[in-house]
């Protein structure tokens, strides 16, 4: 069970993640919409502790961690709990597509090379990559690099992945492929948290949807109900916008 209670978060004195609740059950597809500058990355990040949140309790599986007096090994033991896909990719330009998926199972699971090579080959499979495994990411296509960030999170057997717009930095053409492997892991019973603005791919993914505005989570249902018949206002506008 992954729970999240009163989670907020400030940059300086401008708040930006007010008291957000939320439990996600093993397995669940859990996606996240809202305009941008509502703290949807934020929310995620503050998840792992990229960016650490004020206060709220943090609970993935056997871990449970009070936000304002998170230790290192607290923060450690979230990392290790979740695999994180970014916007970006964010590959290490001067590692190859396997030492890319290699280079956490080393340093944040602590796993011996041989252990992490061969993990690396299962994954470079799974996400068909097993022919670019020596590549560098320049040389990848945008849809291989993101394809290699996925893997990367994959290989981490994380308790929770978590995806900040995956597909929006990519090119229309290599979209599909992205979500692809996404619906793939989805099907593994992956449990996964996802910020996207593909409302089609929302709605066949997931189990719930939230609409996110303000820092809050406004409104939240599965995707019919979210999608066809909002209703809160701002939750309409958006999707009118979006639409
Ligand atoms: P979203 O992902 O929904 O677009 P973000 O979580 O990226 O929103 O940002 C929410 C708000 O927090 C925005 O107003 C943004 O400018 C601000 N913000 C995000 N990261 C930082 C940061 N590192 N320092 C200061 N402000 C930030
Ligand atoms: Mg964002």
């Amino acid at each position: 069970m992954i729970s999240i209670q009163n989670l907020n978060k400030s940059f300086g004195k401008t708040p930006v993640l007010q008291d957000i609740s939320l439990d996600i059950a093993p397995g669940e597809r859990v996606v996240v919409i809202g305009p941008s500058g509502t703290g949807k990355s934020t929310l995620l990040r503050c998840l792992n502790f990229l960016d650490a949140p004020d206060n709220g309790q943090i609970t993935i599986g056997d871990l449970s961690v009070d936000a304002a007096r998170a230790s290192k090994a607290d923060i450690l033991g979230l990392r290790r709990r979740t695999g994180f896909v970014f916007q970006n990719y964010a590959l290490f330009a001067n590692k190859t597509a396997r030492q890319n998926i290699t280079e956490a199972l080393v340093t944040v699971k602590g796993m011996s090379r041989a252990d992490a090579d061969a993990r690396a080959d299962t994954i470079l499979r799974e996400t068909g990559l097993e022919a670019r495994a020596d590549a560098y990411p320049a040389s990848l296509s945008g849809g291989q690099q993101q394809r290699v960030g996925i893997g990367r999170a994959m290989a981490l057997d994380a308790e929770l992945m978590l995806f900040d717009e995956p597909t929006s930095a990519l090119d229309p053409e290599w979209v599909g492929e992205v979500l692809d492997l996404m619906r793939k892991l989805a099907e593994t019973r992956q449990t996964m948290l996802i910020v996207t603005h593909e409302m089609q791919f929302a709605r066949e993914i997931a189990d719930r949807i939230l609409f996110m505005d303000g820092g809050r989570i406004v409104e939240e249902g599965p995707p019919a109900q979210l999608l066809d018949t909002p209703r809160d206002p701002r939750t309409k506008t958006f999707l009118r916008r979006v639409g």
